[in-house]
């Protein structure tokens, strides 16, 4: 986790800030390039930037972490997919059977005031508006292969270990207040 963060997750906030860069140099006349080229690299970049500043926090210090969530959240999950078990399960193999590299998260749609799990594959999104991240679970292949070899479905299972429902609780009730 210590060299995904550093090397990895750096990356691409180096990346996004390039971008950036680009963008203004392009739009002042100074460097003229192609727009599509440069947001792609910009969403690419700032997505798995804010893919990851969700990922860190959602998992809590090894053993306190875990267990089921409480609390409004831990209502409408239940509310949602009928049991925190069934959430479970389908997030598990929403992230398991990611086509490559990417993502399964959990967001919050207030229009219809209901959870969706998706899947991102690999992390250019495009910022969809109003998706609050509440739950990001990373399962590109550098997530996992230091500890879990080639074995994702074994890194998603242990990941529940350390999941931060607090903080979970806390981007939901922020979700619910826009
Ligand atoms: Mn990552």
């Amino acid at each position: 986790m210590n060299l995904h963060h550093t090397k990895h997750h750096q990356a691409y906030v180096t990346g996004a800030n390039a971008a950036l860069d680009r963008l203004e140099k392009s739009r002042t006349g100074q460097n003229p390039e192609n727009i599509k080229g440069i947001l792609r690299d910009l969403s690419f970049n700032l997505s798995g930037h804010k893919l990851h500043a969700v990922f860190w926090p959602n998992m809590a210090p090894q053993g306190k972490g875990g267990g089921k969530p409480g609390g409004r959240i831990g209502d409408h999950i239940n509310k949602g997919f009928g049991n925190f078990d069934n959430f479970k399960k389908q997030f598990s193999d929403a992230a398991k059977n990611v086509e490559g590299s990417g993502w399964a998260v959990l967001t919050y749609d207030n229009e219809t005031d209901s959870l969706l799990i998706y899947q991102v594959e690999k992390q250019n999104f495009m910022h969809p508006p109003n998706l609050p991240l509440l739950l990001t679970l990373d399962v590109w292949e550098h997530a996992y292969y230091i500890d879990y070899l080639n074995d994702r479905g074994k890194y998603v299972d242990a990941w529940w270990n350390v999941a931060n429902w607090d903080d979970v609780e806390s981007r939901f009730s922020k979700a619910t207040k826009r």
